[in-house]
């Protein structure tokens, strides 16, 4: 491999490591369902592992498999352990990567996603060297502590205290909501260091060893069956200087780094990249139950699809916009809210064609696997901003209404 190689070469060389790695994905890809736990970004396949704790194995051990073929960090800093092509060659990867069955890759949604980014922009270059590279070979797995009981939409209402102690912070309070957070990995956490300044200038960020004493996880169970997300409570947690993310006083610009490229990562679908698209996988079910000549079905379709080729658009000029050096912007609101709108839409379908099916599993193809994701939709309503607050920084920020009354 070389920084120049060019995409053609890279191609070959991609296809020869899945040829020797994965089977090629058969015609018909069956239904998709939600994420075991709330990743409602992620896709399960019929047939993928029965639990949360094989799926895990199946999915590290992909990505450790990539990752040493130079392909788990295509446009990483060679320095760092990325393979220091560009992002030609990632889409070049990702787009022959759904051509073959390989385990889902969603878990590591918020790691790579969210985690990763804001690393990249706030650690210490050898804090981000330590970590980037495990993140990307699936070693570790990132959450983001940011919800609490007190302070989700209000993110800056947040109570959860670090205290200066030498070189270390202590940290103290519960944080509500956190995805993967069970996965002993490392979590991206907001607290605030300012008690005197109860609003946004008295947070700092740091990186935190899920793992470490004082640590305690307890799952939520949700609709969908999984339980994806947990409470944390953090009693005494002692976290070095050198993982605080950013300055001090300066967390609120780390947290908004964090949530931009959420929104980014939710809107774009990032986990649907597995296999073939939602919308292939709507007509391969509307052709299985035999309703495709219907004119009603037939219009509801040709609605989805304007709407997943004009979001499909808008996550390309958001893309570009980031690869050409400029900052998260608030097109990624437009971009999340339109996700899960069509998310809404999608699951509205399903229902619709499917009828009792949906809930019946009868052991059709298609039918019973897409429950979680009407269970699992009202769930991304929420997370990331929920559509209100995203509605609200459309307003204020894009269409330039007057600020909402504080
Ligand atoms: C599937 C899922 C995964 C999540 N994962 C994580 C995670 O990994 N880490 C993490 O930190 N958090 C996570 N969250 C939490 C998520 O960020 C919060 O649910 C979200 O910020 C909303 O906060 P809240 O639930 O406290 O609701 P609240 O803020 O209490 O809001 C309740 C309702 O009031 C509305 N509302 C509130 N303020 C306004 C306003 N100013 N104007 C109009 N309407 C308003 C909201 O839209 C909402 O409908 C997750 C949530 C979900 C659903």
């Amino acid at each position: 491999m070389s920084p120049t190689e060019t995409t053609e070469a890279f191609r070959e060389r991609a296809v020869a490591f899945l040829d020797a790695h994965a089977p090629l994905r058969p015609e018909r890809s069956g239904g998709f369902t939600w994420g075991e736990g709330d990743d409602f970004v992620g896709i399960v396949e019929e047939g993928d592992p029965a639990t949360e704790e094989e799926a895990v194995a199946a999915a590290r051990a992909w990505a450790a498999t990539r990752f040493d073929a130079g392909f788990g960090w295509i446009d990483g800093p060679t320095d760092q352990g990325g393979a220091g092509l560009g992002a030609d060659h990632v889409r070049t990867y990702r787009s022959l990567e759904a051509r073959y069955e390989v385990p889902d890759q969603s878990i590591f949604t918020i790691g790579l996603g969210m985690v990763a980014p804001t690393i990249a922009a706030h650690a210490r270059d050898d804090v981000a060297t330590a970590y980037l590279a495990p993140l990307h070979r699936g070693d570790l797995i990132a959450c983001q502590l940011f919800s609490e009981p007190g302070a989700g939409s209000d993110l800056a209402a947040l109570s959860t205290r670090a205290v200066r102690d030498g070189d270390e912070w202590v940290l103290d309070g519960q944080k509500v909501w956190t995805s993967n957070a069970h996965h002993d990995g490392i979590g991206d956490i907001i607290c605030r260091t300012d008690p005197d300044d109860p609003k946004h200038a008295g947070m700092t960020a740091f990186l935190v060893d899920m793992s470490a004493p004082g640590v305690e996880v307890r799952p939520l169970r949700q609709m969908t069956g999984g339980a994806g997300f947990n409470e944390v409570f953090l009693t005494g947690v002692r976290v070095p200087d050198s993982h605080r993310l950013g300055a001090v006083g300066e967390g609120w610009g780390v947290a908004l780094t964090t949530l931009m490229n959420e929104r980014a990562s939710i809107g774009s679908g990032m986990g649907l990249a597995r296999g073939p698209g939602p919308f292939e996988r709507l007509v391969e079910l509307t052709r299985h139950l035999g309703v495709d000549r219907d004119p009603v079905v037939r219009d509801r379709l040709a609605r989805l699809h304007t709407t997943h080729v004009v979001n499909g658009l808008t996550a390309k000029r958001a893309a570009a916009n980031l690869q050409a050096g400029g900052l998260p912007g608030p097109e990624l609101s437009v971009l999340k809210l339109a996700g899960t709108l069509q998310l809404l839409a999608t699951a509205d379908y399903v229902a619709s064609v499917l009828g009792p099916a949906l809930c019946a599993d009868n052991g059709e193809w298609g039918t019973f696997a897409w429950t979680k994701l009407v269970c699992g939709v009202p769930g991304a309503r929420l997370g990331g901003g929920s559509d209100e607050i995203v509605r609200n920084i459309i307003g204020e920020r894009v269409l330039g209404l007057p600020r909402e009354p504080r």
